[in-house]
């Protein structure tokens, strides 16, 4: 595997265009996020606050129901549902999200089972949703076989869960795409500062948006709301990765230019990116 190049301003320019003056909102693509628990509401609100923010036309978030009335207040746009109460047809779904602060159990186990059997557009996988992955050799399988166009997410610490506990520390990024990659045989991106995005085996893309205000709780599920959103609306899941991280990204550094490094929180970045795509389109 080798980097071909950056992630700049005048690709994420060619991917993302102005709306058409007559589009619907059934054109804008209806996103699915499975994510949150009791524990870790927050993380369903930064998902699904993204990708309403990111221009999603529908957004639908399976979550635990007990949280439904957080979600509702912070997120109001967003409609909730809980898995298995409703027979929901995944298939009416542009693009599906799963993992962040869901939890790791048999619930999410079978969601991603059902997931990886029966959606075959692009699937969108980050925290949880990786470390139930780990943890389990048949959904490793299954990421390997399935229809869907999977791009998984992780931070070096849920990288390192996924090749086994590897000893992964002394190895670049680059080296840690290219196992992941080699592994489950779908897009990979390995956070933190300067993001890599791992298309296939031989190609690899370095972000040039974002700053170290981002390290911080909840940062990275606000990735998983933009990407999502953006496959959601026909990006190409290859661009909607490029592009996702690119707007992350530049989110992060618009929301740093007002509030600075320390302060920044997840929500900020969410908060910032209408502002990140104004100057994009
Ligand atoms: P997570 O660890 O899942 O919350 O994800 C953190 C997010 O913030 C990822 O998108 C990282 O790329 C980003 N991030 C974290 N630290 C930095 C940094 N020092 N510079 C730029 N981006 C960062
Ligand atoms: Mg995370």
């Amino acid at each position: 595997m080798e980097i071909r190049g950056l992630i700049d301003r005048g690709y994420v320019h060619t991917v993302i265009r102005k709306r058409p003056v007559d589009v619907h909102k059934g054109d804008c693509g209806k996103v699915l996020i499975v994510a949150g628990s009791r524990e870790m509401a927050g993380a369903a609100i930064f998902a699904s606050k993204a990708a309403i923010r990111c221009g999603s036309g529908l957004v639908k978030i399976c979550t635990n129901k007990k949280i439904f009335l957080s979600l509702q207040t912070s997120v109001p746009e967003a409609i909730c549902m809980e898995w298995g109460n409703t027979k929901d047809d995944l298939m009416q779904y542009d693009c599906i999200a799963i993992g962040p602060g869901m939890g790791v159990d048999r619930r999410s186990k079978n969601i991603l089972k059902m997931i990886l059997k029966d959606f075959d557009k692009t699937v969108v996988i980050d925290a949880d949703g990786l470390n139930t992955i780990a943890k389990y050799d048949e959904l490793q399988q299954l990421v390997r076989k399935t229809e869907a166009s999977v791009i998984m997410t992780p931070h070096i610490g849920e990288a390192k869960r996924l090749l086994g506990n590897a000893n992964i520390a002394d190895l670049t990024r680059i080296e840690i795409a290219s196992f992941l990659r080699k592994k489950y045989g779908c897009m990979i991106i390995v956070k933190g500062a300067n993001t890599l995005v791992a298309v296939s085996d031989e190609d690899a893309y370095t972000n040039t948006t974002g700053n170290p205000g981002m390290a911080t709780a909840g940062s990275g599920d606000v990735l998983t709301g933009i990407i999502t959103s953006l496959a959601g609306q026909g990006l190409a899941p290859e661009d909607a990765a490029k592009a996702g991280v690119f707007v992350h990204g530049l989110s992060g550094d618009l929301a740093a230019d007002k509030l600075g490094e320390y302060g920044l929180v997840a929500s900020d970045i969410a908060d910032y990116v209408p502002f990140a795509l104004k100057e994009l389109t």
